[in-house]
């Protein structure tokens, strides 16, 4: 029996407080209900599971390597740092192990239309490639302000065939981009499906985001098995949405040896209150039609990082809060940049900014631990994105 307790509606916990289910209007709650079919559906197929194995393997290239990373360790002169490289996936990070998953299913529910949301673009890159592979027509949603400010994002998705229409509404950013991606799904769901890319968002999305996954913390899981010989002290994951943390960490979650930590973006601080870290500070609400810790003011949500940049969170990690399963700490930007130039320079690998949260903590953690513990880090992408605005911000032109 799993601690996990999550009704077969995506209702994280029992009693007063929970998290996750879905709260969206009647056309919506159709349009899902019919992915929440599909998904129990197919979730255990055999057919299903070996065709998603094929092209994790020939298309992804996994496994990826768990990878002892000796001189960080030898340096901070603790635990042993293993990296879980998701960032020599096919397009970067680990996305694309969910967009695989999910167009399967759109496939074998018949779907002649994908659609997406994306905020700076890398869900919406991953979701048209995988439209590309599969030759069904696409649609990204994207803020207009987004759209802008990530430019070379459209024209990859344009280039991989996918067709971006800018949200024009309120803000015109991720927020506006969700709910006209909803508006389309609701009015279009006979023959649109709608690929979600974070453990966020109404059932049964949570449920499946972290089922396609969760590979990452089952094959880590083998690998530090065959490594160390026994599980390890800690495993760790940057915080955002909450898709690769939860992939990470699910696998372990019946290990009560195994501690799981995960680190949110406290961007300038968090007492400045301009950070994405409604585990460390918000508090349990509604937003895009499912519960879970929220930030207080959404408006003030920003982190160095683009893919963090989220005001709530998956609702599995709000509930592995509450039960206290997991630790969530947060990082800053500054901590982040200086983690992502370290790595670097210590052992030739670019992170991605937002999986060099997880590396700032985890080279504050090192240290306390003894040399016989261990840590995996979850390295969600790789950093070459970053490189750019990693160059303005040391020139001095921060924005
Ligand atoms: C999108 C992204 C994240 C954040 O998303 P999660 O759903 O929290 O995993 C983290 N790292 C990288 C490299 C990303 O592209």
């Amino acid at each position: 029996m799993s601690i996990v307790k999550v009704s077969n509606k995506g209702v994280f916990g029992e009693g007063e407080v929970t998290f996750g289910g879905s709260y969206v209007p009647e056309p919506l709650q159709k349009a899902l209900d019919q992915v929440e079919a599909a998904f129990y559906r197919y979730k255990d197929d055999p057919d299903f599971e070996q065709e998603f194995q094929y092209y994790l393997r020939e298309y992804v290239g996994r496994p990826n390597p768990l990878y002892l990373a000796e001189r960080l360790t030898s340096e901070l002169g603790g635990a042993k740092i293993y990296l879980k490289r998701e960032d020599l996936n096919h397009t970067g990070a680990h996305k694309i192990n969910n967009t695989i998953g999910q167009v399967l299913l759109a496939k074998r529910m018949g779907a002649k239309r994908i659609i997406a949301e994306t905020g700076a673009g890398q869900h919406g890159v991953a979701t048209a490639t995988v439209c590309a592979l599969f030759g069904i027509p696409c649609t990204i949603y994207m803020g207009e302000v987004d759209t802008r400010r990530q430019a070379l994002n459209v024209f990859r998705m344009e280039m991989l065939g996918a067709k971006v229409v800018a949200a024009k509404s309120g803000n015109r950013t991720l927020k506006e981009a969700v709910d006209e991606a909803l508006m389309d799904f609701a009015q279009n769901h006979e023959d649109t499906f709608y690929l979600l890319g974070s453990a966020v968002g109404p059932h049964p999305y949570p449920l499946m985001v972290r089922h396609f996954q969760s590979v990452i913390g089952r094959e880590a899981k083998q690998q530090i098995l065959e490594k160390e010989g026994r599980l390890p002290d800690v495993v760790m994951a940057c915080v955002g949405g909450g898709s690769n943390a939860i992939g990470l960490f699910y696998p372990f979650v019946d290990d009560a040896s195994v501690r799981i930590i995960g680190v949110e973006p406290a961007g300038k601080g968090l007492e400045t209150g301009i950070h994405a870290a409604p585990l460390n500070v918000g508090k349990p609400g509604i937003i895009h039609g499912f519960k879970c810790h929220v930030m207080d003011e959404a408006e003030n949500c920003h982190s160095i990082a683009a893919g963090l940049d989220y005001p709530g969170v998956g609702p599995e990690h709000s509930y592995y809060k509450e039960i206290g399963r997991a630790a969530y700490v947060a990082v800053t930007d500054d901590e982040a940049l200086n983690a992502f130039l370290h790595l670097s320079k210590v052992e030739g690998i670019i992170p991605a900014l937002e999986s060099s949260h997880a590396i700032a903590y985890a080279m504050k953690l090192a240290p306390t631990l003894s040399k016989d513990q261990s840590i995996i880090v979850n390295l969600s992408g790789r950093g070459d994105k970053d490189v750019a605005q990693v160059y303005e911000m040391l020139k001095g032109n921060q924005s």
